[in-house]
């Protein structure tokens, strides 16, 4: 594996690899690294000829109260997963490299960065399309691999490739879970043991909800309240629980088509989020 930090020397390995025809997949991650990612990467190996891994803590999608400084970097142990999952290229770049004049170009993606997160997070969004925007054009693959856990983040980046024309085909690999259920997540490194067993409870409670739907609810208040109700007697704080249209985002009062269920959940200060897609 090759690690780089430095823009112009990845551009020129990648440049040889487009030569050689090769082709380029790429997942975009912020480190501490966990199962969900390995999965991405896996896939990431499978179907190219380049594996290439990113990993940068991008202080431009956190708000001034949020995990910036504390967010766990784990550079050692990442590099081990990334090798172990045949990951051919690191690009590990500094704060100063991605932004050396600070952040002044943004890119902005409407109406579907509104909701949800979007609500909750000002500026979040256009953080992640910045980035992902300029890491696009540094690494140039072919193939980009999101994660569904990030819900949200698939369908702001699948707008964004779209309306710029931008020439990449974006693969979106299903949630990884630990045993219980709880998505696996960077942060979940921040619950304590009692927090931790509270948060088994999210996905029950979309599973709950799900099998709701599947008896013929479809009012999304009473899907809500299912919800609300479970997570109540654990030390969950509740941001938002919503029933949306998959495409838009949008919020729907009555379940119809495509739609997700998604949630954003305190315990103690790991803020996770999950989702559960419906077909109706
Ligand atoms: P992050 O490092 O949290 O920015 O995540 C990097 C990528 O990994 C994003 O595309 C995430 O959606 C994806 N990812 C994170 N956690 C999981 C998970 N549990 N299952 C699948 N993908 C994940």
């Amino acid at each position: 594996m090759k690690t780089f930090s430095n823009i112009t020397a990845l551009r020129r390995y990648l440049d040889t690899c487009r030569r050689e025809t090769k082709t380029i997949g790429f997942v975009p991650t912020m480190g501490a690294l966990h199962e969900g990612h390995a999965r991405l990467l896996t896939r990431c190996r499978r179907s190219n000829d380049i594996c290439v891994l990113s990993i940068f803590v991008n202080p431009a999608q956190f708000g001034p109260r949020e995990d910036f400084r504390s967010y766990p970097r784990t550079r050692v142990e990442d590099s081990a997963l990334a090798r172990e999952c045949g990951c051919d290229v690191l690009f590990y770049p500094s704060v100063k490299t991605m932004y050396p004049h600070g952040a002044r170009t943004t890119v902005s993606v409407p109406d579907v960065s509104r909701s949800l997160c979007g609500s909750r997070r000002p500026g979040h969004f256009d953080g992640v399309a910045t980035v992902v925007t300029k890491l696009l054009n540094i690494v140039q693959p072919h193939h980009l691999y999101l994660g569904q856990k990030d819900l949200q983040q698939t369908v702001v980046l699948r707008q964004m490739i779209q309306d710029l024309n931008l020439p990449v085909r974006c693969v979106i690999v299903p949630t990884v879970r630990e045993p219980d259920g709880l998505a696996m997540s960077s942060r979940n490194a921040y619950l304590s043991a009692d927090q931790r067993r509270d948060a088994a409870v999210l996905y029950r409670a979309l599973r709950a909800a799900k099998q709701s739907v599947l008896h013929g609810e479809r009012n999304a208040a009473r899907i809500r309240a299912i919800i609300r109700r479970m997570i109540a007697p654990t030390g969950g704080r509740i941001d938002y629980i919503e029933c949306v249209h998959l495409a838009t985002l949008t919020p729907l009062k009555m379940l119809d088509g495509p739609c997700a269920i998604a949630l954003a959940v305190f315990f103690g200060r790991a803020r996770l989020i999950d989702n559960i897609i419906l077909q109706i």
